[in-house]
């Protein structure tokens, strides 16, 4: 069924991207895991999806060290929020981190990473819709956050990470969307070239092809791939 569901989800991939003259192997699957088996993130892996994501610290770790060493080759990325007090296993556990929301956070990953000589990938969270329950720098707030956030050495300030609010017609998703790429361009406008941000963490099971239309570069999904 994952296997069927992944071909199901590229397809919808591959059309977005048509609509928009987008070349697909510019959007990477990132298969969120919660909630799912060891047996389904390996048919995911087997089925070509090496991007693997959770939003709790302690079940990724779980999980990797569970895994045959056949599933070494998996990138592990942390989608959700992360206190800092987890930040040293955090480093030790995940190729990429999307949810970098605070100035204190970043610090404490720098700190971490840089006691075993890493350069951990980031991406820093925006809440494009302003929502309480979100976390996330607020759209006015992120360039300077950036700038500061791109000063510590140990940290690889990939791109962008949102998550958009529920809505009942998948287009209603698209101006978050179009928000977090419009945010990325001025940053990258205003920070030197050395700096250049590419990645946009967003879309869903449910509007990953509006994100698609909009240049999401990594695509955070988990139902689609994992239920039905
Ligand atoms: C669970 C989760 C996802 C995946 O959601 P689906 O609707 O199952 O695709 C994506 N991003 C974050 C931050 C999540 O917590």
């Amino acid at each position: 069924m994952v296997r069927e569901n992944i071909m199901k989800v590229r397809l919808r991939i591959a059309s977005a991207c048509a609509r928009v003259g987008r070349n697909p192997s510019g959007v990477r699957i990132v298969a969120v895991s919660k909630y799912r088996s060891l047996r389904e993130v390996e048919e995911a892996v087997e089925s070509g999806v090496f991007d693997v994501a959770e939003n709790r610290l302690q079940e990724a770790t779980l999980k990797h060290a569970s895994l045959s060493p056949d599933f070494g080759n998996i990138r592990w990325h942390m989608v959700g929020h992360l206190q800092t007090n987890k930040a040293k296993q955090a480093v030790r556990m995940f190729d990429f981190i999307h949810s970098v929301d605070s100035i204190r956070l970043a610090q404490e990953i720098q700190i971490q990473a840089s006691k075993i000589d890493k350069t951990q990938n980031i991406l820093v969270q925006v809440n494009t819709s302003g929502e309480k329950t979100k976390s996330g720098f607020t759209p006015q707030d992120v360039k300077e956050a950036i700038r500061i956030i791109a000063g510590l050495k140990h940290l690889a300030v990939k791109g962008l990470m949102t998550i958009a609010p529920i809505v009942q017609d998948h287009e209603q998703a698209r101006p978050y969307f179009r928000l977090l790429r419009e945010l990325l361009n001025e940053v990258n406008s205003l920070l030197n070239t050395q700096h250049s941000m590419q990645e946009l963490s967003m879309g869903m099971s449910d509007d990953f092809e509006v994100a698609v239309e909009e240049g999401a570069t990594m695509l955070r999904i988990g139902r689609a791939i994992f239920e039905g």
